[in-house]
């Protein structure tokens, strides 16, 4: 019996060290991809502190979506036409639907096809009514201070405009064509409808165009972001989440509340909205966020590698912890988030209709109607009717590829202006650096219609 024992323990021994062993293997040779050799790396050594300057003035336009009509729109147009001339004068330009311009950088290679890089000089919305005294600095100030630049549209999204402008403008000054043609699109409407953007598309339709990737905006360098990750991370957004709104919906007789029923319309809304924040829509880590995090894992410490490199066996562990964190778990799953309650306007009467409103951001891999059903089955309540607006619904975009060229040349472009020893001199990368942390807006609540883009969805759409 004891040798049976042993031989039994003598195994298990066995066991843990194969284990320790394929673990310690895998965690050895999990280490940070090489950097892409990239191309021709342009060294820019763009002037930082006009660029700086150019971001604030062009804050001070109130360029705000609500009002397209107002004469900040036709002023930044010409701001920029004054502030960038040799960008002016040789680029061809089209102002198409909502004061949209188009620009056209002719390449010296016809037979390349071209790329289009947006970005939108409209701001979201006006600040909030009654949030002014919030604002450090006023939001259309554009304040420069030792750090950032404060105001509306800095991160979303004049910076990024200026930014394209002013490496515009120094490759223009310092003789620079492209070899493939170049646009850029500066969207007047992108937060309310984004019509100019369909210009843009029809446009270049029209001309028979076949662009051979576009960039648009989308998430961030993160810097300090990631926990446990001291280097900044940045995301090449491939797809973006969609978006339905719920109204759930149970109606009752109503009445006086000093003799209620069992069950209150209010109660059942309760309830289902208390079921579905309890039920998260299934989820995990595939796709782009287990490629996202793949690669991410590979910076982090030995014992948090452990768990990225032997996701064989972790995943289970990984996806708990993922799950924990609101920014994460949005990386796994489509999110749920009740945000109106309607009920009875006086405390001593029944309501007649209760409603709930749950906000759902949806994962490339689920649709409209898969989110309509996980309510449906999780609220498990036929007298709740569920309503939604389906102009409002859209399923998350297609996923772009990480195979693309144009991937490939984003990424290789982030590398030589981040990656030390790749590419360009270390003061302009230190530069860029700072450049890129230059934006800054002061997040204030009502600021969740940009969330739609810059939130969880935008995530490293790594979704
Ligand atoms: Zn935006």
């Amino acid at each position: 019996m004891a040798r049976v024992l042993l031989r039994l323990l003598a195994g298990l021994v066995l066991v843990i060290v194969v284990l320790l062993a394929v673990l310690l293997f895998n965690t050895l040779r999990y280490t940070p991809e090489a950097p892409v050799a990239s191309g021709e790396i342009y060294d820019l050594g763009a002037d930082i502190e006009q660029a700086t300057k150019d971001l604030s003035d062009a804050v001070t336009f109130r360029t705000d979506s609500t009002d397209l009509k107002h004469p900040d729109f036709a002023a930044f147009l010409t701001f920029i036409e004054t502030r960038y001339p040799l960008v002016h004068s040789t680029m061809s330009r089209e102002v198409l639907a909502r004061k949209t311009p188009l620009y056209m950088w002719q390449g010296s290679d016809p037979n390349l096809s071209p790329i289009l890089l947006a970005g939108h000089y409209n701001d979201v919305v006006p600040i909030a009514p009654g949030s002014h005294d919030l604002w450090e600095h006023e939001p259309y100030s554009g304040v420069i201070d030792d750090e950032f630049v404060w105001g509306r549209g800095t991160l979303d999204d004049k910076g990024a405009v200026i930014a394209m402008l002013t490496a515009a403008e120094k490759m223009i000054k310092d003789g620079f064509t492209p070899k493939r043609t170049v646009y850029f699109s500066f969207g007047g409407d992108e937060e309310v409808g984004g019509l100019g953007a369909m210009a843009v598309a029809v446009h270049l339709n029209q001309l028979g165009i076949e662009l051979d990737w576009m960039l648009d905006e989308g998430s961030f360098v993160l810097d300090k972001v990631i926990p446990g990750l001291d280097q900044p991370v940045a995301s090449i957004n491939l797809s973006e989440k969609g978006y339905v709104t719920l109204e759930l919906v149970a109606k009752s007789a109503g009445g006086h509340s000093s003799m209620p029923p069992r069950v209150t319309a209010v109660g059942r809304i309760a309830k289902a909205g208390g079921r579905l924040q309890d039920t998260p829509v299934p989820g995990g880590l595939s796709g782009l966020s287990e490629e996202f995090f793949d690669t991410l894992g590979r910076h982090f410490s030995f014992e948090q590698r452990v768990v990225f490199a032997n996701r064989w066996l972790f995943r289970p562990l990984l996806e708990n912890i993922l799950s924990g964190s609101p920014t994460t778990d949005a990386m796994l799953r489509s999110t749920t988030a009740p945000t109106m309650l309607t009920g009875s306007s006086n405390d001593n009467v029944l309501a007649a209709e209760a409603s709930a409103k749950i906000n759902f951001r949806i994962h490339p891999r689920d649709t409209v109607a898969d989110i309509v059903a996980h309510v449906r089955r999780t609220i498990d309540d036929a007298e709740i009717e569920i309503r939604y607006d389906e102009s409002l619904a859209n399923p998350a975009s297609p996923v772009s590829s990480s195979d693309a060229t144009g991937y490939s040349d984003i990424k290789s472009s982030i590398l030589d202006a981040r990656a030390p020893g790749h590419g360009a001199r270390a003061d302009h990368r230190r530069h860029r650096c700072t450049a890129l942390r230059q934006g800054r807006q002061k997040r204030l609540p009502h600021q969740s219609v940009q969330n739609r883009r810059l939130g969880s969805g935008a995530v490293p759409q790594h979704q």
